[in-house]
């Protein structure tokens, strides 16, 4: 359901937000997607750290910085 990636992008609208919630009040299949939607969320931020570059690389990109300027 995209409305709730973006709910959890925090792209919504408070209008959109207030119906989407409203509604996962009372729908307890769209609570249990939302909630997924929100761990895997959580699971890619995660990997995202996790995968930032290593300390070397940001080393010699340093040092080819001062070489350039
Ligand atoms: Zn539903």
């Amino acid at each position: 359901m995209v409305l709730m990636s973006a709910a959890i992008d925090g792209e919504l609208t408070s209008k959109e937000e207030e119906e989407l919630f409203a509604h996962l009040e009372e729908c307890p299949e769209c609570r249990c997607e939302f909630q997924d939607a929100k761990k895997t969320k959580v699971i890619i931020k995660n990997r995202i750290v996790r995968v930032q570059a290593p300390q070397t690389l940001l080393e010699s990109i340093t040092n080819m910085t001062i070489l350039i300027s």
